[in-house]
């Protein structure tokens, strides 16, 4: 069998800055994905309108200054071809493709308690020993179809927005189906009714959005950004999100409803994500103030759409604003004024089948000739549990998570040793500039493997007290806020069956980094690092 130090489970950013990251520590590598080239999500997730919602110059490596200084993003938010491109010339600039092995899906992945070794298997036969594993595997990366009877007997086509096809879609003239209103299908709609004959779009639950105020972006703005980048992504890290927001200090249910008012609106111009959350320190923590930002959202889409029918059903009002994540949409909600748009709502009418023809709801059936499911993803735990490592003892991860998962740190698992997960259950993740949360955790892991290095020790383990330490804190802390509240992704509630525990850390990036370097400062405490012959070290 192949012998390596580390095995790389995936090639998106995370994968990639850790194939860089461990060259450093001169350890042989193999890196496997599924996917045909690196990037990742941006390799996956073609559709039309596709564009990330953290700016493009958050939204990108800090590890080399150089890097930060030739790049150049030509719009606020860059499409996701253009984020491809950065991807591939950042896997050319740092040679970094002769680590990965494309179009290969990892397939299994044992350890074996003798020689403290993860065997790891792929579906194209490969049979690789690592001493370690890195699940880069990302947080949306298992895409889902909706449980509804009769896809397979649809007469015409079918798309997920996160296995879009790689030669361009014509939607001309054709009766088209959106399933799903999330960031995806937010992002997608306004395209596709340009397009298309007719588009029905099929709403179970609406979201709260808010205009990206998208456009190029000007030279003066890239030069400033570049004079004080590496400052600047220093401040970044030390915010709640990996973005340098203010976070206002006082109360939402306490301003004057002129100044509250006043505010909300300036977050609404913006453009940004949070703006309208970070103008209180209350919108997710007081049902009341997060009430009042819901309402003004709410307005802002009365005062956008011509029907107050339509405006109504398109208006969030079952779970409280940014418990999911807020979508950042260009024209979305003005794209239900044209004549050749109708909102299906699923709530008032639920779909029974889908049928050779279209759609059926309990109240009507919409013929269509094309479907596009955006419908989202098994998220944070779906790509590891498809996988399903078995650790120690035999023991599965599948079995380990069966009440949901069990993370130190959402870097290390109890009873997997040697495995190291990047944005993880129980990190902040998802909740974050994920690229932010990427760098960090590589970073760390790598350091702790430079340690186990620099001590002869072979083998990393964290122990089981640390672990159910870190999963009561991060438990403790999403129970003080909104955020359990949605049924949610991050609560895995969109996915039947799945445990509902909110997932990601919420106690904010700047304070988790300090937990992470406080537990290396200590020694790695809560890990036990073993040697071959000495045990531990
Ligand atoms: P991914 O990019 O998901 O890469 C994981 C890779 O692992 C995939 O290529 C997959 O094929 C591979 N893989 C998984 N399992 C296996 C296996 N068993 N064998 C082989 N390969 C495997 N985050 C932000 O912060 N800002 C944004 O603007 C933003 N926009 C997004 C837009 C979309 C449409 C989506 C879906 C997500 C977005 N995200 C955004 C989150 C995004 O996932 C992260 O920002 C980031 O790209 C994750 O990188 P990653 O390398 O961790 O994971
Ligand atoms: P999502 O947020 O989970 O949205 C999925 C949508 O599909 C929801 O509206 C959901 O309704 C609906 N749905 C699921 N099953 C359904 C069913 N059986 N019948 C009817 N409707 C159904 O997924 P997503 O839009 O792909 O976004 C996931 C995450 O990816 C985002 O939150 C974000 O982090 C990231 N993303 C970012 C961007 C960006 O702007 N950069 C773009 C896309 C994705 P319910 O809510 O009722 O379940």
């Amino acid at each position: 069998m192949e012998r390596c130090d580390v095995v790389i489970v995936g090639a998106g950013f995370a994968g990639m800055y850790a194939i860089h990251r461990l060259r450093r520590l001169d350890l042989t590598l193999r890196c496997f994905d599924a996917a045909g080239d690196v990037g990742g999500t941006w390799w996956w997730n073609r559709y039309p309108g596709a564009r990330c919602d953290i700016e493009s110059l958050d939204y990108s490596y800090s590890f080399s200054p150089e890097l930060e200084q030739d790049w150049d993003w030509t719009e606020r938010y860059a499409t996701q071809p253009e984020i491809l491109r950065y991807a591939g010339h950042v896997a050319d600039r740092f040679d970094l493709r002769r680590s990965i092995q494309f179009d290969t899906r990892v397939e299994s992945a044992t350890f074996d308690d003798e020689s403290a070794r993860w065997d790891v298997r792929t579906d194209h036969s490969d049979a690789v020993s690592a001493q370690f594993l890195v699940m880069a595997t990302g947080c949306l990366s298992t895409p889902k179809l909706p449980e509804i009877d009769g896809i397979q007997r649809f007469g015409g086509a079918t798309y997920h927005t996160a296995t879009w096809p790689h030669d361009d879609v014509d939607f001309t003239g054709r009766r088209v189906a959106v399933i799903g209103t999330g960031s995806s299908g937010i992002q997608v709609i306004p395209l596709i009714a340009e397009q298309a004959a007719h588009l029905t779009v099929f709403q179970r639950t609406p979201a709260y959005s808010t205009p990206a105020r998208n456009g190029p972006l000007h030279p003066q703005t890239v030069a400033a950004r570049k004079a004080t980048y590496q400052a600047y992504r220093e401040r970044a890290r030390s915010t709640h999100i990996g973005v340098v927001i203010d976070v206002a200090a006082d109360s939402a249910t306490s301003a004057d409803p002129a100044e509250r008012e006043r505010r909300f609106s300036e977050g609404w111009d913006e453009g940004t994500l949070y703006g309208v959350a970070s103008k209180f320190a209350d919108i997710l923590i007081d049902p009341a103030a997060n009430e009042l930002a819901a309402e003004f959202l709410r307005q802002r889409i009365r005062d956008a759409v011509a029907d107050p029918d339509v405006a109504e059903r398109l208006s969030p009002r079952t779970f409280p604003y940014a418990t999911k994540r807020p979508c950042l949409d260009t024209g979305y909600f003005e794209t239900f004024n044209r004549p050749n748009v109708a909102l299906v709502d699923l709530r008032a009418a639920p779909i029974i089948e889908v049928n050779a023809d279209g759609i059926r709801t309990t109240e009507q059936q919409v013929d269509v000739d094309d479907i596009v499911f955006a419908t989202g993803f098994d998220a944070i735990t779906g790509p590891l549990l498809a996988l399903d490592p078995v650790g120690a003892g035999g023991i599965s991860l599948r079995e380990k998570w069966s009440a949901g998962p069990r993370t130190y740190l959402g870097i290390a698992i109890a009873g997997f040793p040697n495995l190291f997960l990047v944005t993880g259950p129980g990190s902040p993740s998802v909740l974050t500039n994920v690229i932010v949360s990427i760098e960090h955790h590589v970073d760390w892991i790598a350091d702790l493997l430079a340690t186990m290095i620099e001590r002869g020790a072979t083998s990393v383990e964290v122990d089981e007290i640390a672990e159910a330490g870190w999963v009561e804190h991060v438990n403790e802390i999403g129970d003080l806020t909104l955020y359990p509240l949605a049924a949610s992704w991050y609560t895995g509630a969109n996915v039947d069956g799945k445990p509902r525990v909110l997932m990601p850390y919420v106690g904010g990036f700047c304070a988790y980094r300090k937990h992470c370097a406080a537990t290396a400062a200590n020694g790695y405490e809560g890990f036990t690092l073993t040697s071959p012959g000495s045990g531990a070290c």
